[in-house]
């Protein structure tokens, strides 16, 4: 029999499996689908192109511990993300800068603007949408009007189908306006791309005799739970059963389904060396799909390669059983339907609930693994 049993193979799974085993336990790890990464999983493709099946994963944090962990099962292609948004047809940095705003207005009224924000904010600091909405000063409620318009409006209908109003500000902060001239994406301290891709990281994480991987499995299949007791292949269990899958499914929907965001992977292959100005171009104004990501430009390939792989990304309503929960909902309704499953979680004093998906919570990847070693930490002591 195994000391513990782990439900899904993403970022959540991997590393609890890879730290338990690490101390002498024997770990059944159980994956529906048919390879480990959850939806960090990537491959090479036919041109040779690392390619990111569930959209772009760009690796960043400032958690130092989170970063030589994950060191240990990878090397790294360091790698500071770009971002360029297509405003009125034309390609602009993003998040929304002091750059921005000098390539989307005149000269004076740019002059006029930047000092208006400096004015109201310290140089260097990220300031959420929603926030610049409600400052009092005409000049900056028309510059808020037009970033809110042009930028996050219909971006986020199209992401959540719901205005930025309707859904958790936290998720539109994630790309806050952003008043300095730093044009990265992100301003971690550490930035990177595995070397030979996340799916590597993720079978060298795994490689340990103490753990058996049981992929195409759904957790369904070999688990039961029932008035606080937990069965495992139809015997009673005892050890500790850690889940990242999702909870409503896990619990026999007995409060309801749960509602999460899908996205349609749409990649195509085209016979030239390069597409677009920026690894991702986001389209916060026309078409359907919200961003394309060339991978090329995130892994790179020999520039002699005549092939680039895209990927455009239309985001859906999850529907069970036809697609991948992406994201869970960010409406309060929401997050009030998940509160009645978490709770019932608690009748059962060995189960574990932890992951994007279990939690119900918008997790970076470094949030995840630092949630994940924090629970072996926990337990350890
Ligand atoms: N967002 C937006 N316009 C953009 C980029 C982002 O409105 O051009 C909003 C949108 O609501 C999105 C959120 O900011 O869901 C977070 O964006 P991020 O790039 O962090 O999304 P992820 O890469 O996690 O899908």
């Amino acid at each position: 029999m195994f000391d513990i049993v782990i439900i899904g193979a993403g970022f959540s799974g991997a590393v609890l499996a890879e730290r338990l085993a690490s101390t002498g336990k024997t770990i059944l790890l159980v994956e529906r689908r048919r390879a480990v990464g959850g939806n960090c999983h990537d491959h090479r493709d036919e041109s040779g192109i690392l390619v990111h099946d569930y959209g772009p994963h760009l690796f960043h944090t400032d958690d130092e511990e989170v970063w030589q962990y994950l060191s240990h099962f990878t090397q790294w292609t360091p790698y500071q993300h770009h971002v360029e948004a297509v405003i009125d047809g034309k390609a602009v940095p993003l998040p929304f800068s002091l750059d921005t705003l000098h390539e989307v207005f005149p000269a004076s009224m740019a002059d006029r603007l930047e000092e208006k924000l400096l004015a109201h904010f310290a140089y260097n600091t990220k300031v959420p949408i929603l926030e610049l909405k409600k400052m009092g000063d005409p000049d900056l409620q028309q510059l808020a009007d037009f970033v809110y318009k042009k930028i996050f409006l219909h971006y986020t209908m199209k992401q959540w189908g719901k205005t930025p109003e309707e859904i958790d500000g936290a998720v539109t902060a994630r790309v806050p306006i952003y008043i300095g001239r730093d044009r990265r994406y992100f301003q971690d301290r550490f930035q990177a791309v595995p070397k030979d891709g996340y799916t590597v990281l993720f079978q060298n994480m795994l490689a340990h005799p103490c753990i058996k991987l049981l992929l195409n499995t759904s957790a369904q299949e070999i688990l039961t739970l029932a008035n606080g007791e937990i069965r495992l292949f139809g015997q009673p269990f005892a050890g500790e059963v850690i889940y990242t899958g999702m909870l409503d499914e896990l619990l026999g929907f007995s409060h309801g389904e749960l509602s999460y965001r899908s996205v349609r992977m749409d990649f195509e292959t085209l016979p030239v060396a390069h597409y677009q100005p920026a690894p991702t171009v986001n389209y916060p104004c026309n078409y359907d799909f919200t961003r394309i990501t060339e991978f090329r430009q995130i892994h790179p390939v020999p520039e002699a390669v005549q092939a680039t792989t895209i990927l455009r990304e239309y985001p859906q309503p999850y529907v069970r059983g036809e697609n991948t929960a992406y994201y869970p909902l960010f409406t309060q309704e929401a997050q009030e339907a998940y509160s009645a499953y978490a709770r019932e979680a608690t009748r059962y004093p060995h189960l574990h609930i932890i992951g994007r998906l279990a939690d119900y919570r918008y997790y970076d990847m470094d949030d995840a693994v630092r949630r994940a070693l924090d629970l072996f930490q926990g337990w350890s002591r």
